[in-house]
């Protein structure tokens, strides 16, 4: 039901701590909340009496829709007493908030897929409001030692002809960092020989300390006044940020593009509220001063409690009401065996354990940071710092022995990867020739497995493909001079080739080009063993997954959306089912019987199972994966975060489900208490459908259930429009040439006989009838 739009936008992570922190202190724990962005002061009493008299005037209908003129009269006066610029009233918006301000000034500027350069850490809001405009954030990440500043070589490097302007937040949030008149200059010089605006975010321009003098980047001259949307408001300084006001000084056209906007948006914002900051603006300043003493009075102290911290390292900020200190030390540290990995582990720690709200600094951008707010009571700052040095005391170093050395992670190529089965033999000693002089340079990785009797030599450069492989089958046995049935190549980094599969079936030679996963790699094996074994031992290779029940060999089939996994492990809740193959097994029809051969050494299973059967999670931990997220960076999927469900903040190594195409190399003995058997006897086939109007059951007669196989579609089942119906439901099956289908068809022809044979509806039956039906 929601767009695509709202759900790739997450809730602002800062809100979610503070709001996790007053459910606690709803609950009646004493949080200590330093997790807050506004200031804790009541709106000084001349403002508040403004909006009463508003009130009573009646002030109470719409004003014109880029706010009154008295409230852009109140804002031209301040930006010219504060900063010596000067702006008429075309060049004056008002809006909801300042960050209303940034959502239209943004609107208005930015044109699709133009980018934004944002100085990191950022405040959170930014980078969603990019995506708004359709823009492109284009993050660059200043150093602590450089003051968190970023200059003028940094800015230059990030700029391409795609850059449409530069975001700038002085005094920032999160770090405090204000530019100096110089700093400003260093990027106004880059800027002025760009075609590129300037954004600049002056919320907290009230707020400084040490005697800084602050400037605007508007105000370096009429050329760079010109180029900036200067945003500023009334939220910070006046302790108003429940009034919300913002205002925006531009350049004129882009004004009234932003109220062109806002008259179908928010139209102005409160007449109340656009009084109270006449007087808020216009008024004395003198309860701004006392405010802003106030905040350095609070960083002036818990900058020096904070040094007194082992471990704990903070920059000195100039601005705003924000600490940001550097809690990497920290990191893989443990308490009672959870350790600490990054940001939002450690905001949950100290949630946790010492009651303390903080924001962490990935929220951000800056993962080894999190950010502390002084706007508090010298008894809350007091009282929660000494809480967070004792939490942090108490963290100990991680055992390490926890650390898994897999090199499990993302690879580059995901999915499926075209297969051209009928390579042409020339084409093939062309493709070996590319594929032998990449291995004489790189490193070469070479090993036979036996994959269902088959022999099949892997060659490639490729360590995770190496490792993949080495652990899922059996070695051949240590002939010398032994001739492999099929030789595949898997080599990455031959200039100028697509991602590809190739096979050549005369010499059983398979060829995978550019491909550093291993999915694409086990399903040519699988493709290649299938043809041999078919041929050679009349033993094929049968796509399901399969059961041992005392000795009884049940063996799933079925199309992708029939349940099969579901009804797997649905089975094996129940003792009496063992774990047999997880995926393929290899079959032989014996006489009146029929034998089914697990071949996989690991079940190949994709990670989202862990969806059906929680269990997984710990078993996958510990198993060599293919595409699992390792790092919070890498994860496409925001919904955890939104959730505040991310497995890798709860000290999970990897997360299962946000990458598509992962899979995990899982110990079918880790599954169960009795080891899974190598044999069975097959007894049942279970043809799988899913539909609302089939029946549960029926058994299949040899011919129509050949139908069916050779087909690779149940009947009455809705048509996928993404997978083409697999014949055998085998996607290994290499090539469809007539004679190997009648040689597939030959097998089941043999093998149907000596087995019974359902079709079964997971739409309208689950495992009880299933175990019904073969009678346990
Ligand atoms: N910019 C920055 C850097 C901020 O920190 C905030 C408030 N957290 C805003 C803009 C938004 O201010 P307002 O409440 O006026 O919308």
């Amino acid at each position: 039901m929601i767009s695509d739009k709202a759900n790739r936008i997450g809730a602002s992570p800062t809100f979610k701590v503070a709001a996790k922190a007053k459910a606690m202190k709803a609950e009646g724990i004493d949080v200590v909340d330093l997790s807050i962005g506004e200031p804790d002061f009541p709106t000084p009493e001349a403002v508040k009496a403004a909006g009463i008299k508003a009130i009573q005037d009646n002030y109470t209908k719409y004003t014109e829709n880029e706010g009154s003129p008295a409230l852009k009269k109140a804002i031209i006066g301040r930006l010219k007493e504060d900063y010596g610029l000067t702006y008429a009233q075309n060049e004056i918006i008002a809006n909801c908030g300042a960050k209303s301000s940034l959502f239209h000034a943004f609107q208005s500027l930015i044109n699709d897929d133009e980018e934004v350069i944002i100085p990191a850490p950022y405040w959170v809001s930014y980078p969603h409001l990019v995506q708004l405009a359709k823009g492109k954030s284009v993050f660059v990440p200043t150093k602590e030692e450089n003051g968190f500043i970023l200059t003028a070589e940094e800015l230059k490097a990030h700029i391409t002809p795609a850059t449409k302007a530069l975001l700038l937040n002085s005094p920032s949030n999160p770090t405090g960092a204000t530019y100096t008149a110089e700093q400003l200059e260093a990027l106004a010089d880059i800027i002025r020989g760009e075609d590129i605006y300037v954004i600049s975010d002056e919320i907290y321009s009230c707020l400084i300390y040490d005697g800084f003098k602050y400037r605007s980047i508007a105000s370096l001259g009429e050329d760079l006044k010109k180029k900036t949307v200067l945003i500023n408001g009334v939220s910070k300084a006046y302790a108003m940020t429940g009034w919300r006001i913002g205002y925006a000084a531009g350049p004129a056209p882009l004004i009234a593009a932003m109220s062109r906007i806002q008259s179908h948006t928010t139209s102005h914002p409160a007449s109340i509220s656009q009084r109270a900051s006449v007087e808020a603006l216009g008024g004395s300043q003198a309860d701004v001063s006392r405010m802003r003493a106030e905040f350095e009075r609070r960083r002036n102290y818990s900058l020096m409690k904070l040094k007194t911290i082992p471990g704990m390292s903070c920059f000195e900020p100039q601005g705003a009401f924000y600490l940001f200190p550097n809690i990497h030390s920290f990191y893989d540290l443990e308490f009672n065996g959870t350790p600490i990995r990054n940001s939002y582990g450690m905001a949950y720690y100290l949630l946790r354990e010492a009651k303390v709200a903080v924001v962490p600094g990935d929220a951000f951008g800056a993962d080894n940071y999190m950010r502390l707010s002084y706007a508090t009571s010298m008894e809350n700052l007091e009282k929660g710092l000494n809480r967070i040095a004792r939490a942090l005391a108490e963290l100990k170093p991680a055992k390490r022995a926890k650390r898994i050395a897999l090199s499990n992670g993302i690879t580059r190529q995901r999915g499926p990867v075209p297969v051209e089965a009928r390579l042409p033999l020339n084409l093939r000693d062309g493709l070996i020739a590319e594929a032998e002089t990449r291995l004489a340079s790189d490193v070469a990785f070479e090993w036979n497995a036996n994959i269902a009797g088959v022999i099949v030599r892997l060659r490639t450069n490729v360590r995770h493909i190496y490792e993949m492989w080495v652990e899922n089958w059996a070695p051949a046995p240590p002939d010398a001079g032994l001739e492999p049935h099929g030789v595949l190549y898997a080599v990455e980094g031959i200039a100028g080739r697509e991602p590809r599969a190739f096979f050549n079936t005369e010499t059983k030679t398979g060829v995978v080009v550019n491909v550093d996963a291993y999915a694409p790699v086990r399903g040519l094996a699988l493709g290649l063993a299938g043809d041999v074994a078919g041929r050679r031992f009349g033993a094929n290779l049968v796509r399901g997954m399969s059961l041992d029940c005392d000795g009884r060999g049940l063996l799933l089939l079925g199309p992708a959306g029939t349940k099969k996994t579901d009804l797997f492990f649905g089975l094996l809740r129940d003792p009496r089912f063992r774990f047999h193959a997880g995926d393929i097994v290899q079959v032989r029809p014996a006489g009146t019987a029929a034998q089914a051969d697990a071949f996989e050494r690991k079940a190949f299973l994709p990670t989202n199972t862990v969806e059906l059967y929680g269990r997984l999670a710990s078993l996958f931990d510990r198993s060599k994966c293919e595409n699992v997220v390792i790092r919070k960076e890498d994860c496409p999927n925001t919904e955890c975060l939104r959730t505040e469900d991310c497995r890798l903040d709860r000290g999970g190594p990897f997360c299962f489900k946000a990458a598509k195409d992962a899979y995990a190399l899982l110990d079918p003995e880790w599954l169960g208490t009795s080891a899974a058997p190598r044999r069975t006897a097959l007894r049942w086939i279970f043809i799988l459908r899913n539909d609302t109007v089939s029946p549960a059951l029926e058994e299949l007669r040899l011919d129509d259930a050949l139908r069916i196989l050779e087909r690779g579609e149940t009947p009455g089942a809705k048509k996928s429009a993404a997978a083409s119906p697999q014949p055998f439901f085998n996607p290994f099956f290499l090539a469809s040439t007539d004679d190997r289908i009648e040689m597939e068809k030959d097998f089941f022809r043999r093998l149907l006989p000596n087995v019974r044979t359902f079709l079964f509806n997971s739409g309208a039956a689950g495992v009880d009838q299933i175990k019904e039906a073969i009678g346990v």
